[in-house]
């Protein structure tokens, strides 16, 4: 019987700024989600974020980060025309949100130009999302992953699943329309299990064979349909590591880009101690192991993965800072440390 751990961690306490103004921009968001016209004249007015076959436009920042480059409606417009494609091709561009100075922010993906033509007249750099969560800074990384996911869906759900007929996007791209059958589509993310299981005394990190070389991380997977986030927990601990699991305490949630467009559900569990011994399903894992704290405390110091030391035992590395499998981590080695 699965118990909710109350004592494990603190609840997360989320404390939002006050203030009328963040009421009203999602309303101005929301209306523009509605209709069409105003969200055209907000397109007029916004800023684009520009895409090569999903690969966000970034330039070099101060400090050796990068920044993505937003662009003005008409500048991308003058662009498009110079590399002989109809300037009303900005109206493929989606909604991703407002600043804070109520600009409308918009994705566009130009995957049909050629690629160095644009980095040379916008004068930056088309780049690997997965490469740009390195370069950017933490506040830009979801406004980035948001854009791709949400052009990605666009482009993948260009027909009707029922009729076969093409759909159509609204202005803001929250939804598509069958034009036979009027069904309606909106962009969806698939919900992922993560989770850290702790023994008490050390947590199970595990490495699928795609990930990259000596990288472990939180099991993970997604749930299933009709499952409770509860259910997907167990059961996904059960087929990878074959453990049961006693307690769980949710933790957060994190949007991920990948595969498509995952909703992570990140969650503590723990085991029995009498009763941790891993059975790795070698189909879903390539391994899955206990580490110590003195293992991770190493770990989260080394900024990157560790350089192949020559002949000495395996390094392991964490997930990045900005993952939600990192932050479980970091979580646990708090719980883990708190007043020693
Ligand atoms: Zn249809």
């Amino acid at each position: 019987m699965l118990r909710w751990l109350r004592c494990l961690h603190r609840p997360r306490l989320v404390i939002w700024r006050s203030g009328s103004s963040y009421v009203a921009r999602m309303r101005y968001l929301v209306k523009l989600k509605g209709d069409d016209e105003a969200c055209s004249a907000a397109l007029r007015a916004g800023r684009l974020f520009l895409y090569h076959k999903l690969r966000p436009l970034l330039m070099r920042a101060e400090g050796g980060r990068h920044r993505p480059l937003d662009m003005k409606t008409t500048d991308v417009e003058a662009l498009l025309e110079k590399l002989g494609q109809q300037k009303e091709r900005v109206r493929e561009s989606v909604l991703v949100g407002c600043t804070e100075t109520w600009v409308p922010q918009f994705c566009l993906d130009v995957g049909t130009l050629e690629k160095c033509a644009v980095e040379r007249l916008c004068g930056g750099e088309f780049v690997d999302l997965r490469k740009a969560f390195f370069l950017l800074r933490g506040h830009d990384v979801p406004h980035m992953a948001r854009g791709r996911a949400l052009l990605h869906w666009h482009q993948t759900h260009g027909f009707c699943s029922a009729s076969g007929e093409p759909t159509v996007k609204n202005q803001a791209g929250s939804q598509r329309v069958c034009q036979g059958s009027g069904h309606t589509y909106y962009p969806q993310m698939a919900p992922v299990l993560i989770v850290l299981v702790s023994d008490g005394s050390r947590c199970l990190l595990g490495r699928q064979a795609a990930f990259p070389r000596d990288m472990y991380s939180a099991l993970a997977g997604f749930c299933d349909m009709g499952e409770t986030m509860e259910e997907t927990l167990r059961r996904e601990v059960a087929e990878e590591v074959g453990l049961e699991v006693e307690t769980f305490q949710f933790a957060s949630t994190q949007h991920w880009p990948y595969p498509q467009s995952s909703f992570m559900l990140a969650c503590h569990a723990t085991v029995n101690p009498q009763r941790c011994q891993v059975s790795v399903d070698k189909v879903e894992l390539e391994d899955a192991r206990w580490f110590t704290l003195e293992e991770i405390q190493e770990a989260l110091r080394r900024a990157s993965a560790p350089q192949a030391p020559g002949g000495g035992p395996p390094v392991f590395w964490l997930p990045p800072s900005f993952t939600i499998a990192h932050q479980l981590v970091q979580e646990w080695v708090r719980q883990q440390t708190a007043g020693v």
